[in-house]
């Protein structure tokens, strides 16, 4: 493949500074050469934006196929027409600048093998398969007989994956493993999504806490931690999760064991706003809404406390509902970073959680992406408009002249061929 040089006004590096009249020079699929442009090499194609930046990173996202805020009505929709309505999210989220997605439980892991062959524009697809669960926790259906929820499970149809007690822990992490999981997702406190369980309840022992953590190191996997209430955050980092997702009630004490752990936040902003300001239109069943009214302002609050203690932060939208609703849709997760930059964040914090702390959430299992350095995925974004002036431009499809993935242009948008 030729190399590819593209001059900058500024390029945004993803780790928190940047270089003004700078080179970003691409060698098939990797950056190999990122600074000033008076000693940058030259290549067999020149390019030229004002502004360069890594391309994004999701780090808390669900391709699921369904179309409203109801989970259950995963159990009642065909799998295949789940999956081809997903392929339509998959291709949203690149053109929207999204080259790489940690996605925490639903059909990532298929879909990665779809796009890898070329099948479908997407971004790289770092999947946990199902989301582990005790009995009756987050990922249960609970209205729903139990042997039937674990004949959908077996076959990957649900969400989640049962299990209770140390044994069934490592089970259910190798049973991940098995479909090619590249991060373990599981619940360490009740949601707002499950009708009978509660936000503020830890789910699982500190036994099979560990065990989790445990069996997902062997593989040189990190581990998610879906938690809302203090106990189910607490129980998480002691057991080394890699994150801590939605972290509702994190207070100052938590705040400092997660910086002390080297644990990473994804507050999730987006989802909660979204669902509650269009909950009818969602259809988004009483239970739920009661439940994310009950939250709102405790994550806010929990939000800003991460902040001010220095906590790493990676950006993440807990989008999962599938297809064109235009209010809670793949292609919108750059909105989860104007909600960071409202709670507090410097808007080049806010890129950082999105670029350079992105690959940090996969823990061990982190790939070289998300700045723009030597070495690392030729992953990039050329912009017309400066998201460290404005954090809003990330939002616009107008702003993202072209997506650069693995080297290659993949997208570019019409608006960027006007002069
Ligand atoms: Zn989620």
């Amino acid at each position: 493949m030729p190399s590819t040089r593209i001059d900058a006004d500024i390029v945004i590096v993803g780790d928190g500074s940047h270089i003004k009249n700078g080179s970003v020079v691409l060698e098939n699929n990797k950056i190999i050469y990122a600074g000033e442009q008076e000693h940058a090499p030259s290549a067999d194609k020149d390019l030229f934006s004002p502004v360069v930046m890594p391309g994004l990173w999701e780090s808390h996202a669900h391709y699921t196929g369904i179309t409203k805020a109801n989970i259950s009505s995963i159990s009642e929709t065909p799998q295949p027409v789940l999956i081809a309505r997903a392929t339509w999210d998959v291709r949203e989220t690149l053109a929207s600048g999204i080259t790489s997605v940690r996605e925490v439980g639903g059909f990532g892991v298929y879909l990665k093998t779809a796009v890898e062959e070329g099948f479908i524009p997407g971004p790289r697809i770092y999947g946990a398969g199902s989301v582990i669960s005790q009995t009756g926790g987050h990922g249960d259906f609970h209205t729903m007989p139990l042997d039937i929820v674990n004949l959908m499970n077996d076959r990957s149809m649900g969400l989640g994956e049962l299990a209770d007690g140390v044994a069934e822990c490592y089970r259910a992490v190798r049973k991940q493993l098995r479909k090619g999981a590249e991060i373990i997702k599981y619940c360490a406190s009740g949601g707002v999504m499950s009708i009978v369980d509660h936000p503020i309840h830890q789910q699982f022992s500190p036994e099979e806490h560990r065990a989790i953590v445990e069996e997902a190191l062997r593989a040189e996997l990190g581990v998610a931690a879906h938690c809302h209430g203090a106990p189910g955050i607490r129980a998480a980092l002691e057991a080394g999760v890699t994150t801590i997702d939605h972290g509702t009630f994190l207070d100052e004490d938590l705040a400092e064991l997660m910086v002390e752990k080297n644990a990473i936040l994804v507050p999730t902003l987006y989802v909660v706003r979204r669902l509650i300001q269009f909950s009818k239109e969602l259809e988004l069943p009483d239970y739920a809404l009661v439940k994310a009214k009950a939250i709102e302002e405790r994550h806010k609050e929990a939000v800003k406390i991460a902040i001010k203690t220095g906590v790493t932060i990676a950006m993440g939208t807990d989008i999962f509902a599938s297809g064109p609703n235009g209010i809670f849709q793949w292609g919108q997760n750059a909105f989860e970073l104007v909600y960071l930059v409202e709670s507090g964040m410097s808007n080049s914090d806010a890129i950082v959680s999105a670029t350079g702390n992105g690959p940090l959430t996969l823990g061990p299992h982190a790939p070289k992406s998300g700045v723009l350095k030597e070495g690392y995925d030729a992953d990039l974004l050329l912009l017309e408009k400066n998201p460290l002036d404005d954090i809003t431009v990330l939002t616009e499809r107008s702003n993202i002249k072209s997506v650069i993935r693995n080297g290659q242009i993949v997208v570019e948008h019409p608006a960027s061929q006007t002069p």
